[in-house]
């Protein structure tokens, strides 16, 4: 069973919001909406969401001010930019920003949700939204997790490192390749790889029932780090 998308939509004009709320919910996502900048911008650091839907003329703070912040937290999160100019110029700048598509106003919700569509494909990929790793149960996207009665906070990286080892099959992988598409370095940026190191063993600490002998999150000898995920019949 696939759980439903979970689309944050930011966009101050009211009657939009709402009709973008019908329109995805009619589709079957979970749909949750922001009618300025700000909020938007606190809802999408509170929890991960599969799409953001987003205005870029808006109060507060404008579409472009929020991409570049939701991209600095999460390189890997996908968002449509919602707009009514069509100078090419702003195109350039959204997509120096990192925009995944746009959307120009008054769109039509045929294209408006094929485009929805075309996003989630391509990002969703592999990217699971929770994990079980022995007695612990981890909600990627809720970012927290919990074993037995004791309950954790996961940070937005930790989350991301996580997903993206669990989507490599147990596959090794290096540092360099998690800096680039975890923490969304250009590759070859030359960057200290101890970054990694430091948040493996912050993570370990959290996951591991034993952090100094892991039996999850795996150091592999000159290749890197790899999850391995126990089978589900023990
Ligand atoms: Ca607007």
């Amino acid at each position: 069973m696939t759980a439903k998308a979970h689309l944050l939509v930011v966009e101050d004009e009211a009657p939009i919001r709402a009709g973008l709320l019908d329109l995805f919910v009619f589709h079957g996502y979970e749909v949750t909406a922001a009618a300025d900048g700000l909020e938007g911008l606190r809802l999408a650091s509170t929890r991960r969401f599969d799409l953001i839907l987003l205005d870029l003329m808006l109060p507060g703070m404008d579409g472009f001010e929020i991409c570049d912040r939701v991209r600095e937290q999460d390189p890997a999160q996908p968002i449509i930019m919602l707009t009514a100019r069509t100078g090419d110029q702003d195109i350039i700048e959204g997509l120096r920003l990192g925009a995944d598509d746009y959307v120009s106003k008054p769109f039509s919700v045929t294209e408006l949700v094929l485009r929805v569509q075309a996003v989630l494909r391509r990002s969703r990929g592999v990217r699971p939204q929770s994990l079980r790793l022995g007695d612990l149960a981890l909600d990627l996207d809720g970012l927290s997790g919990q074993r037995g009665e004791a309950r954790m906070a996961l940070t937005r990286r930790e989350a991301d490192l996580l997903a993206y080892l669990a989507g490599q099959c147990a596959r090794a992988v290096s540092r360099e390749e998690l800096l680039h598409k975890v923490w969304g370095y250009a590759r070859n940026a030359g960057l200290e790889t101890r970054t990694v190191d430091i948040h493996i063993a912050k993570l370990r600490r959290k996951i591991e029932p034993d952090p100094s002998h892991p039996r999850f999150l795996l150091t592999v000898r000159g290749a890197g780090y790899r999850l391995d995920l126990p089978d589900d019949d023990g």
